[in-house]
């Protein structure tokens, strides 16, 4: 995780290439999104009121002349910006800063502790529910029990109790990120294709969700929440350009691009998944594709071959993930059944190619500055990373090969929860007036009746 934490000796700021501006707003305003039916606020106190936010979110402590310099505003317009932010109860002074040679200077940070968020993880058979605070601490975590296609409505049911149990005993509670298997289209709220799960695709999210819950809800698909979650968390220095490639029960990619996410028309831009790597011989896919690359680095892919090769025992009765970290702790293994070794590492190695094509398409398609692996894929570790850098050198222009960062994700494997989080915790940083009339100053927690309300925009 970033340095954005309380420091006793804060350290004058140098701007690197990170901008801010590239951070606010991060998301288009899709017609099922729960903050366009608002009052418009003023365009340009909301982002600026945003970018001091996503500012000290990304920086830790700094006072007032600091973020001014960084932002380009008048020490006059950042006071009256973090009197608002304190206010609202976002944001705190930390008292004086050592290192000020001249004048007084009063740090100020990002007050994580009263506003909490519900991330909801759906992953075809898992549904995992977390609470987390504005900084993506896990205040508690509900592992539901595992899915199959029959039992989906009854996932959905107990989800609902879990929310609304959380949502009755924490008032802190601002709002519900959702992480759903791609493509989902935003605009009708289903998900318009789950391989090998198909009743998901019945479910209307936004409409099971997002309707008569007394907090916004932000659906967003999976690998995008992922990729927010690696901005948000993941410790990088530039997150302008950034890949995030899924490799779990699906296989997806998200993408931010200058700033913001890569959405495509419906939403449906980035499967990554359903890019043919073998569109003549290759395996048949279920949304009609042929030779699609998540019929090769999936986890129920691997799955398939781990069975087939008969390299780990009982592996027919293990779930995707417990045979994917069988395989993984094998190939790591330094001494032990030799053959059987070498054919985990042969497999393993092979999958890094495949992730290799994935990684070559990400470049040659969004050129980012960094492709982040993650998700159970990213248990493969450097022999996983190693095949795959090695196909990226290989068949990428060189220009492009080299600057291009190739990395595992650092986030546990269970953070994919908190990228369901980190997809509300983004539009709190980007619109943070919108939560005020949810948590407003002074209260304890939410006021159900001012979520629907008009929000006064007085700065
Ligand atoms: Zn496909």
């Amino acid at each position: 995780m970033h340095e954005n934490s309380e420091s006793s000796t804060p350290q004058p700021i140098s701007l690197p290439a990170f901008s801010i501006d590239h951070l606010a707003p991060s998301m288009p305003d899709f017609p099922d999104d729960p903050i366009r039916a608002t009052a418009p606020q003023s365009v340009v106190s909301e982002r600026n009121r945003s970018r001091t936010l996503w500012h000290l979110y990304h920086y830790g402590i700094s006072s007032r002349a600091q973020i001014a310099k960084a932002l380009g505003l008048t020490p006059a317009a950042i006071t009256k910006i973090t009197a608002r932010l304190i206010d609202a109860g976002v944001v705190t002074e930390t008292g004086d800063m050592k290192g000020s040679k001249r004048r007084r200077s009063i740090g100020l940070k990002i007050d994580s502790g009263c506003f909490h968020f519900i991330g909801v993880k759906f992953a075809r058979s898992l549904v995992q529910i977390g609470v987390f605070d504005l900084k993506g601490t896990r205040l508690s975590l509900t592992d539901m029990p595992r899915v199959n296609d029959n039992t989906i409505d009854a996932a959905i049911a107990a989800t609902h109790k879990t929310i609304n149990s959380l949502l009755a005993s924490d008032p802190d509670i601002v709002a519900i990120g959702m992480a759903v298997p791609g493509p989902y289209l935003h605009g009708t709220g289903y998900a318009a294709l789950v391989s090998s799960m198909p009743h998901w695709r019945n479910i209307n999210f936004q409409k099971e969700f997002g309707q008569g819950c007394p907090v916004p809800v932000f659906i967003e698909q999976d690998a995008r929440a992922g990729v927010l979650a690696q901005r948000l968390f993941g410790g990088l220095d530039d997150a302008g350009s950034l890949a995030y490639f899924l490799l779990g029960e699906g296989v997806g990619l998200g993408v931010i691009e200058n700033g913001r996410l890569v959405y495509g028309n419906l939403g449906a831009s980035t499967e990554l998944g359903h890019v043919s790597i073998d569109a003549v011989n290759g395996r048949q896919c279920e949304c009609g594709n042929v030779g699609c690359l998540e019929c090769y680095c999936s986890a129920g892919a691997i799955h398939e071959q781990i069975d087939k090769l008969g390299i780990v025992q009982g592996s027919s009765a293990m779930t995707h993930i417990e045979a994917c970290q069988a395989l993984f702790a094998l190939a790591e293994k330094k001494s032990g059944d030799g053959r059987k070794i070498g054919k985990a590492r042969s497999l393993v190695a092979d999958i890094g190619r495949y992730v290799g094509y994935g990684c070559v398409i990400i470049c040659n398609a969004f050129n980012p500055r960094r492709i982040i692996l993650g998700d159970i894929g990213a248990l493969g570790g450097d022999l996983l990373l190693d095949a795959a850098r090695h196909v990226v050198d290989e068949r990428v222009i060189p220009e492009i090969a080299q600057s291009t960062e190739i990395t595992l994700s650092e986030l546990p494997t269970d953070a994919a929860v908190l990228g369901a989080a980190a997809t509300a915790i983004t539009r709190f940083l980007d619109r943070p007036s919108y939560f005020r009339a949810i948590h407003p100053p002074g209260s304890r927690g939410r006021h159900e009746t001012t979520v629907q309300g008009r929000i006064r925009d007085d700065s």
